[in-house]
């Protein structure tokens, strides 16, 4: 199935003939999962993203929680998660019996924002989980220092931003661990798939455990062994990556430079391009990071809040321009109000953020006729809603 010709989407997978022979062959070989490639996969992700160790998993929410998981995230504890993000942020703490509080954005960014990270630390604050929003690295400096002042673990969700720069070096160290998604509309795809980074050994052997039931050794070490004897150490989940899934990372990880300046070209152009509409407004982008563009967010002028905005949004979608929004702060999911006690006003830079921003396609396929099609088609909703 393809997309209705015309379509645009806000996002999607660039795969060619080379990543489908690979797979094909991989199909072909004795592994299907718990093979060779997957430790290829591990080793060639570390080196990009210039970390010590790499655990491949399931998914980013896989990466996630396996990131919890590691680091002893438990019942009674709280993890500071920013509002605006996707709800795996913060289901990964729920998974492990802990409490996820939310702390507020940066109105000009939507990165959260480090003073109300320390103001939401209580005796029981364990973590800090750091969002880099779109592919925009945030603040990791004041997070460590946070983090360091009140002895918490760093966890960086960076499933916008493989590939983005913090003062000048990649996302993979920031953090006490790093995690990444391989979902078809992130910058690399296998299809699902997840990385978990760190460079503390330790650490990769506990998640490379939990992957795998909480067994404390795979059936590569065991016929090593020579022993049929294994031992379930925690509870575990089988957060697997598949090879065939692994050996299509590979073949996306080459290209990932590439995807990267496709989609760092788009981003450029967009500034230019909606120059002439005064109603809309690029989120800040930081002197000092290098996003890798995952999400193109622009904000609404304040008379398009809300109701404006959603005309918007469907006039674009009948216009077959797949806009997207990014994200319903996470507290006001009814899940989230009904077990946690989400209600409006708690981080209200999200909120406002939250009723003007809209999602504009990016992605390396995307063409240049197609971006140029997606501003006209949203200065003429614009238009047509002012006069
Ligand atoms: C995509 C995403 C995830 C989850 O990744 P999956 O691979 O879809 O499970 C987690 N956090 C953020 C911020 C994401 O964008």
């Amino acid at each position: 199935m393809t997309w209705k010709s015309g379509f645009i989407p806000y996002g999607r997978q660039t795969i060619d003939e080379e990543d489908v022979a690979a797979v094909a062959a991989a199909l072909r070989s004795d592994y299907l999962t718990t093979g060779p490639s997957v430790a290829e996969f591990e080793d060639a992700f570390a080196a990009f993203v210039g970390a010590g160790e790499a655990a491949a998993v399931s998914s980013g929410t896989a990466a996630l929680h396996s990131a919890m998981f590691a680091i002893g995230v438990g019942s009674g504890d709280e993890v500071i998660v920013p509002a605006m993000t996707f709800a795996a942020s913060a289901n990964c703490v729920v998974y492990q019996g802990a409490t996820p509080v939310f702390a507020d954005v940066n109105a000009d960014t939507l990165l959260v924002d480090p003073e109300d990270v320390e103001r939401k630390i209580t005796p029981r604050t364990k973590g800090i989980i750091g969002v880099d929003y779109a592919g925009q690295p945030c603040d990791w400096d004041a997070l460590r220092t946070i983090a360091g002042r009140h002895g918490l673990v760093l966890i960086d969700d960076a499933c916008h931003a493989v590939g983005a720069e913090y003062k000048g070096r990649r996302l993979g160290t920031q953090a006490h661990i790093t995690c990444f998604s391989f979902h078809p509309v992130k910058h690399i795809t296998t299809g699902e798939g997840g990385m978990v980074v760190t460079n503390d050994p330790e650490q990769a052997k506990k998640i490379r455990c939990f992957r795998n039931h909480g067994i404390s050794t795979d059936h590569h070490q065991r016929e090593l062994q020579g022993t049929w004897y294994y031992e379930m150490t925690d509870l575990g989940y089988n957060y697997r990556i598949t090879d065939f899934q692994c050996v299509l990372g590979l073949s996306q990880l080459k290209k990932l430079p590439n995807f990267l300046m496709h989609r760092r070209r788009l981003a450029t152009r967009y500034p230019a391009l909606l120059a002439n509409i005064p109603e809309v407004e690029p989120l800040a982008i930081l002197p000092d990071r290098a996003s890798a563009w995952h999400l193109y967010v622009v904000r609404l002028a304040r008379e398009f809040a809300g109701n404006g905005r959603s005309r918007i949004f469907a006039a674009l979608r009948a216009a077959e321009v797949g806009a997207n929004v990014h994200y319903l702060p996470v507290y006001l999911h009814p899940f989230y109000r009904r077990r946690f006690g989400g209600h409006e006003g708690l981080c209200p830079m999200a909120e406002e953020a939250y009723k003007r921003i809209i999602s504009l396609p990016i992605f390396p396929g995307l063409s240049d006729a197609a971006q140029e099609k997606v501003v006209e088609v949203l200065a003429e909703s614009l238009h047509r809603m002012t006069e």
